[in-house]
C-alpha cells in the first residue's frame, strides 16, 4: 500500500512537470494544446493547471484568438514566479542584473566602487546590492539567491577564492559577503558565469571556446556543452596563453601572455584612450586607432589558432569588448587565421556575446535560476 502511495504521488509529481515544462518551451499555449501535445486527457491537464495556478507558477494571460464558441484561455508561466539577482565584482565597479526564469534581465546597474578585500567594502557592496532589490521592489520571497561573479578561481568547493592575483583576494570567502547579504549566495569564476550565459542562449552549442574581453581577459571552454573545470578548476584560462617568452611582463608573472596584449587593459594602455572614444575614432577610420586594432585582432587570430589547435569548437568573442566587434572585425580575423592555421574557420564559428560588461553577472544569475528549472521540469 505504501508503495502504490508513493507511485501514484510520483505520477502525479511527473505530470505537474510535464505540464509545467510543456508551457515553459510552449511560452504560450491552452489547455487544448496541452492536452494534444501531452497527450494527456483534459481532466489530468485541468487539474495540474489548477495545481500550478495555485502556486503562482503560471498565468492565464488573456483569450487566444476565438474560432466559435468559448474563447480558450491563453496560459503562460509566471516569469517572475522566481528570480536571480547577478552579482559582478570588477576592480572599478560592481554590475547587478535581476533576471528571470527565461533568463531575461530585468534590470541592470553599474555602481563605481574600487575592490579592496576588506570588511567595510563587502558591507557596502551588500548594502547596494540591498539597495537595487528595494529600489526594483523585488518580491523577496519570490527570490532564489544572489550569485556572485568574482575574477580569480574558485575553490572546488565554491566557498573561497583560491587564486586572485588581479583583485588580490586570495583569501576571499563566500561567507564574508554572504554576511552582508541576506540572501543565498554563491561564488562563480566570472568567466566560467560568462561561459554559462553562453550555453544558455545557445542551445545547440556542444563546444566552444570563450575569449571574456574584460578589462582583465578571461576564457572558458565548453565541452558537450559543460564548462570544463579541470583538475583544480583552472581549465580555459586561455589569458595565460604564451604568444611571445620576451613579451611584456604579465601580473601572473609570465611574459607575453594573451592578457598582455587582448585584455581591454592592455588596449587603454597603448591607445590612452577610453573605450568608447578609442572606438569612435577607429570606426571614423583614425589611422593610428586603425594600426593598434589591427595590431590587438592579429594577436587574438593567434590565440585563437592555437586554442582551436586543442579544443575543436565555436569561438565565442564576449564580454565588454564583444560589442563593438563588427562583421569587418571578424572577417579580419578569419583571414589571419586562414595563413596561419591548419584548418581555417568559418563566419558561422565565431559568435559575438551581446551581453557585454553585463555577461558575467548575468550567467551567474543563471545558475539559481537553472537550479529551480530543475526541480520543476522534466
Ligand atoms: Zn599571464
Amino acid at each position: 500500500m505504501v508503495n502504490k502511495g508513493m507511485t501514484t504521488m510520483a505520477i502525479k509529481q511527473i505530470n505537474l512537470k510535464k505540464v509545467y515544462t510543456a508551457i515553459y518551451h510552449e511560452k504560450e499555449t491552452s489547455k487544448l494544446q496541452l492536452v494534444q501535445s501531452l497527450q494527456m486527457g483534459l481532466s489530468t491537464v485541468s487539474q495540474n493547471l489548477k495545481e500550478l495556478e495555485e502556486q503562482g507558477l503560471i498565468l492565464k494571460t488573456g483569450y487566444l484568438e476565438s474560432t466559435g464558441g468559448r474563447r480558450a484561455h491563453l496560459i503562460t508561466i509566471n516569469k517572475q514566479a522566481k528570480t536571480s539577482v547577478g552579482l559582478g565584482i570588477l576592480k572599478d565597479c560592481i554590475h547587478l542584473v535581476h533576471v528571470n526564469l527565461y533568463g531575461e534581465v530585468i534590470h541592470r546597474q553599474t555602481f563605481l566602487i574600487p575592490y579592496k578585500d576588506e570588511k567595510s567594502y563587502y558591507q557596502a557592496v551588500g548594502e547596494l546590492t540591498q539597495q537595487f532589490i528595494e529600489k526594483h521592489q523585488m518580491n523577496k520571497e519570490n527570490l532564489l539567491g544572489v550569485s556572485i561573479a568574482i575574477q580569480g578561481i574558485i575553490s572546488s568547493d565554491g566557498e573561497s577564492v583560491s587564486y586572485g592575483p588581479i583583485l588580490h583576494n586570495d583569501q576571499m570567502k563566500r561567507s564574508t559577503l554572504a554576511n552582508f547579504i541576506p540572501y543565498p549566495c554563491r561564488l562563480a569564476h566570472d568567466s566560467k558565469a560568462a561561459a554559462y550565459l553562453e550555453l544558455w542562449h545557445h542551445q545547440t552549442l556542444d563546444s566552444a571556446i570563450l575569449l571574456l574581453l574584460n578589462e582583465n581577459l578571461g576564457g572558458a571552454i565548453m565541452t558537450n556543452r559543460h564548462v570544463h573545470n579541470g583538475l583544480q578548476m583552472r581549465s580555459g584560462i586561455i589569458e595565460h596563453l604564451s604568444l611571445d617568452k620576451n613579451g611584456p611582463l604579465c601580473y601572473c608573472g609570465s611574459r607575453g601572455c594573451l592578457e598582455t596584449y587582448c585584455s581591454m587593459h592592455a588596449l587603454i594602455e597603448q591607445t590612452q584612450m577610453e573605450i568608447p572614444y578609442f572606438f569612435e575614432k577607429l570606426r571614423q577610420n583614425d589611422p593610428t586607432c586603425q594600426s593598434i586594432w589591427k595590431n590587438y585582432l592579429t594577436h587574438l587570430a593567434e590565440a585563437i589558432r592555437n586554442i582551436t589547435v586543442v579544443i575543436d569548437g565555436v569561438i565565442i568573442i564576449s564580454g565588454h569588448l564583444a560589442p563593438y566587434f563588427t562583421q569587418e572585425d571578424i572577417t579580419f580575423i578569419l583571414n589571419q587565421l586562414s595563413q596561419i592555421a591548419p584548418f581555417p574557420l568559418t563566419h558561422e564559428q565565431i559568435i559575438l556575446g551581446i551581453e557585454g560588461e553585463y555577461t558575467s553577472a548575468i550567467g551567474a544569475a543563471l545558475y539559481n535560476i537553472t537550479d529551480f528549472l530543475n526541480t520543476t521540469m522534466i
